[in-house]
């Protein structure tokens, strides 16, 4: 009796620089694997997509997880772009419409962190819940909710990053958001810490370690205190370059308790695995992107 194999998609990781592409099933199970170069010209780019996935054993369906901002309305003309990215040849890039037009098979779309979100949520660090969110803090600072299974997004896509943070006691440095000075994002990604103590975060120590470890644990947990009275998540999941300061993850868990300050607080907001790192790296955006293929299959 023949075995049945599980259906191959299509995954696809749409970054600034790079596009990740996955043929597979899991990320246990990926048959093949490249690196795109993000360039100049989006028809360039999107046809060596489109090559890649173009063979004897095309996938059954695509997903594709995008930087942004995009366009996330079905039914919009512009459904399937990215928008007004400053990045050069990008702006009003169609990137579902070519694929689907070559490969004629269902695509999934969503955001990059979207994307990441359901990577956790299926093989990472949120297996089995239904509601959680997903941030990364690295160069800049996004999260996406999961609420029922899926991804949210309604009018446009959620922009946490931009959330008004109250400032930590000691802080005078101004941020570095171009539209709001000292929002989350402003003062809590990578740059902030890097222009704040003159290197990165991966090469502090001593005293400026422990002071930006401090604040940063303020600023994320000011941040995670408006998601749990928003979305009411079951776990919060934190990934990128930031998230990995030594010993910020206690912190931010215990400055979150503190800001609650015992309203709506439970003892799973206070229990081991509520604030927990990302289990999957840099693979739960292409593995996310996966999911959104399985999503559109089964979509039709
Ligand atoms: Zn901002």
């Amino acid at each position: 009796m023949a075995e049945v194999a599980p259906a191959r998609f299509g995954a696809v990781e749409a970054g600034g620089t790079k596009f990740v592409c996955l043929l597979g099933s899991s990320p246990d199970d990926i048959v093949a694997r490249t690196r795109i170069p993000t360039g100049a010209d989006p028809e360039v780019t999107l046809a060596e997509v489109v090559a890649f996935f173009a063979g004897p054993n095309p996938p059954a369906a695509v997903g594709i997880a995008s930087f942004g901002p995009v366009e996330l309305r079905p039914g919009h003309p512009r459904y399937g772009h990215i928008t007004s990215t400053p990045k050069p040849g990008w702006r009003d890039a169609d990137l579902v419409g070519p694929i689907r037009a070559a490969l004629d098979v269902p695509i999934g779309f969503d955001t990059d962190v979207a994307g990441a979100a359901l990577g956790e949520g299926r093989w990472g660090a949120a297996q089995g819940l239904s509601t959680f969110v997903y941030m990364t803090v690295g160069t800049g600072i996004g999260a996406a909710a999961v609420v029922g299974g899926r991804a949210a997004s309604g009018l446009g896509h959620a922009e946490v990053g931009h959330v008004a943070v109250p400032r930590q006691p000691g802080d005078t440095y101004p941020g570095r958001c171009p539209y709001h000075g000292d929002c989350l994002e402003g003062m809590a990604a990578g740059g902030a810490i890097a222009e704040r103590f003159g290197r990165p975060g991966e090469r502090l120590d001593g005293d400026d370690l422990r002071q930006a470890v401090e604040w940063q644990a303020g600023y994320l947990a000011e941040g995670l205190r408006t998601i749990v009275y928003t979305i009411a998540p079951e776990r919060i999941v934190i990934g990128g370059s930031v998230a990995e300061l030594p010993g910020l993850f206690p912190r931010v868990q215990e400055k979150l308790i503190a800001t609650m300050a015992g309203y709506g607080a439970l003892p799973e907001h206070a229990a081991d695995g509520f604030v927990v790192p990302a289990g999957l790296g840099g693979l739960a955006g292409p593995a996310g992107a996966l999911v959104l293929a399985e999503n559109a299959l089964q979509a039709g």
